[in-house]
């Protein structure tokens, strides 16, 4: 007898989180694996952010909150759109979740009907696909090229659009490509969607890490008509390394901002009570702290992009955001899971298989890890290659 249901069994684990852990478990026993699979900062969370969740814990703020989240938190939530993204939420509008991920599945939920379909670029974050086909939705992949600075363009998402569409997911700054889309971009891809009234999510969790001359734009900031359409997602995780928190949020016209509220209350309810103050303190505290981290991941991204300049036999687009390389491999001809094998058994070495993101013959790196790792990590990844 068969028990699993037949959507689940039909998932594929999370290949973001099966290397990390699998290096992880490597290094326990003694194995000296380089890790760049983790798309997680290396740095700690901030004192001043862990010490407001303590606090919260002694004063027995031990209960549950509106399902929500804290009042106090959707409006210091409310006070980083408006100074940091031109955007007027209500915190009504605003729905705190266990991490950005469960804020994109619970948007994805409650906006999806089974059989309509929703817009992914590729390559895309691992998990959406998933996510759409767990709503009963239909994930409609579009290329990108890298000549394109891996971005859809407006005719690529005009050609995608059917009479099912429902969404479009827009990631910018991105994983895994790190490309960031231009305001200019933006208006084109918030026309179409005005237009043919298709829902935007925004998933802007890598806001906080731009590089260069590069601006993060939130396309819900482009406009009235634009803005009553888009789902905003971010959270706390890449920009305060708080990862194991789990906090995220989302930003939505008033009917989708209810729907989701509903979803959470029947789901999860409120998102950890005590951590949740320890975000309220993360956005009302000195905001250097995320400079300080994004420029150390700036440092970490030219030296990377300098290494990987140089091997024979790989390419790459310069990331503009994020903190991930999409490596394309392709001239060595080994199909991305088997390459990820070989690379962590022979040279011990982990990063993703670019299948994981839709991208077959490419390898991501996270550069979420220290510049003495990057350096023998880049030895040995050139090594392999110079080897295959
Ligand atoms: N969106 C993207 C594009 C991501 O890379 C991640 C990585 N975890 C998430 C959402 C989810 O973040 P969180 O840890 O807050 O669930
Ligand atoms: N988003 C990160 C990554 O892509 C963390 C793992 C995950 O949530 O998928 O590696």
């Amino acid at each position: 007898m068969d028990f699993i249901a037949k959507n689940v069994a039909e998932l594929a684990p999370s290949m973001t989180l099966s290397i990390t852990s699998q290096a992880k478990a490597l290094k326990k026993q003694g194995v000296d694996v380089l890790s760049f699979g983790a798309g997680e900062p290396d740095f700690n969370t901030p004192n001043f952010i862990v010490q407001a969740a303590i606090k919260a814990l002694n004063d027995g703020q031990t209960r549950y909150t509106e399902s929500a989240g804290l009042l106090e938190l959707r409006e210091a939530i409310a006070a980083k759109f408006l100074i940091d993204n031109g955007l007027q939420y209500e915190p009504s509008q605003i729905s705190v979740n266990c991490g950005a991920k469960h804020s994109c599945y619970n948007a994805i939920l409650a906006v999806v009907n089974p059989g309509e379909e929703v817009i992914i670029p590729a390559p895309y974050w691992t998990s959406y696909p998933e996510m759409v086909k767990l709503a009963g939705g239909v994930p409609v992949v579009v290329e990108t090229k890298a000549e394109n600075g891996w971005k859809m363009t407006p005719e690529e998402f005009e050609n995608s659009i059917s009479p099912m569409t429902k969404m479009v997911i827009i990631n910018s700054p991105g994983n895994p490509t790190g490309s960031v889309y231009t305001k200019e971009e933006l208006e084109k891809i918030a026309e179409i969607a005005v237009g043919e009234g298709i829902v935007i999510l925004s998933d802007e969790i890598y806001e906080k890490l731009v590089y260069g001359e590069n601006k993060h734009v939130s396309i819900a900031s482009l406009g009235r008509d634009v803005y009553d359409q888009t789902i905003t997602i971010n959270g706390f995780s890449k920009a305060y390394a708080m990862t194991g928190w789990r906090l995220g949020y989302t930003a939505a016209p008033k009917k989708i901002a209810e729907a989701i509220d509903n979803l959470q209350s029947h789901t999860t309810s409120n998102p950890t009570t005590f951590a949740q103050y320890g975000a309220i303190a993360a956005l009302q505290g000195d905001q250097q702290i995320v400079a300080d981290m994004r420029d150390e991941f700036d440092v970490r991204r030219q030296y990377m992009l300098s290494r990987l300049s140089g091997i024979k036999n790989v390419k790459v687009v310069e990331p503009q955001g994020a903190f991930y390389f999409l490596v394309n491999v392709e001239p060595i001809g080994i199909k991305s899971v088997n390459f990820c094998e070989k690379l962590l058994s022979k040279q011990k070495v982990a990063a993703v298989p670019g299948v994981a993101f839709g991208a077959e013959y490419t390898v991501r790196f996270s550069y979420a890890t220290g510049l003495d790792v990057i350096n023998a990590g880049m030895d040995r990844f050139e090594e392999f290659c110079h080897q295959h």
